[in-house]
């Protein structure tokens, strides 16, 4: 499949409405990559949220569902070191204190060789903008449809973004929910995690980074204690390169 998009996918709200988006209103094919931190306490709750989206994607949206492939996880502990992406990862976090998750992204581009790795990154409001989102859009250019990095970026870090195409960055992630509710999959994108914290009950704990991001955004996921618990606690063997997600809970 040579058309086939390689996608992130946190199970969270942006990256989950992307590959909704691909598979049931483009219809194309799509391989995602879910990126695994053992240190990370979200995690099942990602994995739950995607395994609930893929199962209501197969019940409702089987020809959508059919584009999937099997989601890759990939253990950001077993990535090769890269002196060039760290390189290019420190010059910008000078700047601008960027996750590092960006670092990790760069490398599974380059030792994976896709050189159009969807990144779920959106748009602001001028007001909230952070100074590293608005550098990050004037060394974009659309080309056929994907924004991309500029060959020539200001910033020469910025090369940490070459592999990467940014499908959402012209969204807010009220345009995502308005676009999923005309689309219909309003629903399964509801079932999407975001927070790094949640509670025993299972409700987001409204004080990480990720929750006030969601507070100032007001997305919706109807939240009750439970709703996205998950069934069981994820594990991935911590010594593993790769595997691809089993969807039975
Ligand atoms: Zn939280």
């Amino acid at each position: 499949m040579n058309n086939l998009k390689h996608t992130l996918w946190s199970g969270g709200w942006d990256s989950s409405f992307r590959v909704l988006q691909l598979l049931i209103s483009a219809g194309e094919p799509m391989q995602p990559y879910y990126v695994y931190d053992h240190r990370r306490k979200s995690t099942s709750y990602e994995i739950e949220a995607i395994r609930r989206i893929i199962a209501g994607l197969q019940k409702e949206f089987p020809r959508a569902a059919a584009l999937l492939q099997p989601v890759k996880i990939v253990n950001k502990s077993r990535l090769k070191k890269d002196a060039q992406t760290r390189q290019w990862y420190e010059e910008l976090n000078r700047l601008y204190t960027l996750g590092i998750q960006y670092e990790w992204f760069a490398r599974l581009s380059r030792q994976y060789g896709i050189s159009d790795l969807e990144l779920g990154i959106v748009r602001h409001t001028e007001e909230e903008i952070p100074q590293f989102n608005l550098d990050l859009e004037r060394n974009i250019r659309e080309v056929e449809d994907q924004y991309r990095l500029i060959d020539q970026p200001v910033l020469h870090g910025l090369r940490l973004f070459e592999n990467f195409c940014f499908p959402v960055i012209r969204y807010s992630k009220d345009d995502m929910g308005t676009e999923a509710r005309k689309l219909g999959f309003h629903h399964l994108l509801a079932l999407s995690w975001y927070c790094y914290h949640p509670g025993k009950n299972g409700i987001p704990c409204g004080e990480c980074k990720p929750c006030q991001i969601a507070r100032i955004s007001g997305y919706d996921h109807h939240f009750q204690p439970y709703s996205h618990k998950p069934v069981r606690k994820f594990h991935f063997p911590r010594f593993k390169k790769e595997g691809l997600l089993n969807l039975s809970p």
